[in-house]
């Protein structure tokens, strides 16, 4: 694999000093745009937001494929598109190792601001948690930062927040926009926040049981909720071993819960053969973490956020 991404950025370096020579520098005063990719769907909703009704602006989305960000590897296309942005924003952990060699030589600090979030989020980062019963990688990664940070709405006000100064400096004939719409858009995250918070304040049980990997971390510590899950963070695990059903059926047979959850893109076996094995009547329900959502998915954070409220209300009231 590094032999490979060594071969692309090699290429992609060719490609840019091509490029270098027949146009010049590019950016917003050569070509009058102000050009931001942004990694995955839930970051790039968010500057969709920020960014609306501002002029000249050009925002792409990167793993727009189906792909999920933890098996995303860029091509060489993607890494001209990146260089040839004035921001390109992204999370930052585990899955994104491909922008550190990117930034040795592609993406050229001083033509492209890189935005990463998880550095945004500072202390509040967190890393992913192992719980009783969760099934344990063969390759256990030690303390990795939990990459999953758009799944909490504190989160994204205060990336948005974040995301809009840096809008603000970077393109400043936008500022007054950006600012205006950050303010509405926060106000739609606080209101969300405040309506999973009214809601969940009347739950009858405290603890999500995940027949799936657990992306959620940041969900349910926002609003104080236990969880059992089979793997840990997106573990590249899928296969669950007979200790980890019976492990989770006993859970759920013990706690009388009223549902089984698993994430985007789950086949459902392991909820079904924990469901099975536990002779309990529950409803398996799905949690959307926006992983491989793409720019026409039709949803929005927002509403998938909504989706999310509803799944967790049959979970928990
Ligand atoms: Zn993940």
């Amino acid at each position: 694999m590094k032999k490979l991404i060594a071969l692309v950025l090699a290429l992609v370096l060719c490609l840019s000093v091509l490029a270098g020579c027949a146009a010049g520098n590019a950016g917003k005063t050569e070509t009058g745009k102000f050009k931001i990719t942004v990694s995955i769907y839930p970051l790039y909703d968010w500057v969709k937001n920020l960014t609306h009704d501002a002029e000249n602006v050009e925002l792409s989305l990167l793993v727009d494929n189906g792909t999920d960000m933890h098996s995303y590897q860029p091509t060489a296309d993607d890494m001209v598109g990146i260089a040839d942005s004035d921001m390109f924003v992204y999370v930052g952990g585990e899955s994104d190792k491909w922008v550190d060699d990117a930034m040795n030589g592609i993406i050229q600090p001083d033509k492209t601001e890189v935005v990463n979030l998880l550095d945004a989020l500072g202390d509040r980062a967190k890393t992913e948690e192992a719980v009783e019963g969760m099934q344990k990688e063969a390759e256990e990664e030690e303390e990795a930062a939990d990459e999953h940070i758009w799944l909490s709405l504190k989160n994204a006000e205060t990336l948005c927040e974040s995301l809009s100064e840096k809008l603000q400096k970077a393109d400043a004939a936008n500022a007054e926009t950006y600012k205006k719409n950050t303010e509405s858009y926060t106000e739609e995250l606080k209101k969300l926040d405040a309506s999973y918070m009214e809601a969940l304040s009347a739950k009858k049980y405290d603890t999500l049981l995940f027949a799936d990997r657990f992306p959620f971390r940041y969900l349910v510590d926002d609003y104080g909720l236990k969880y059992y899950a089979a793997f840990a963070g997106c573990s590249a695990e899928s296969e669950a071993s007979f200790e980890t059903v019976a492990f989770l059926s006993d859970k759920l047979r013990e706690l009388s819960l009223p549902a089984i959850i698993t994430i985007d893109g789950s086949d459902k076996k392991i909820a079904e053969t924990v469901l099975k094995t536990s002779g309990c009547k529950a409803e398996i329900l799905t949690l959307d973490s926006m992983q491989s959502a793409t720019a026409d998915c039709g949803e929005t954070y927002l509403s998938v956020m909504e989706s999310n409220l509803e799944a967790l209300k049959k979970a928990l009231l």
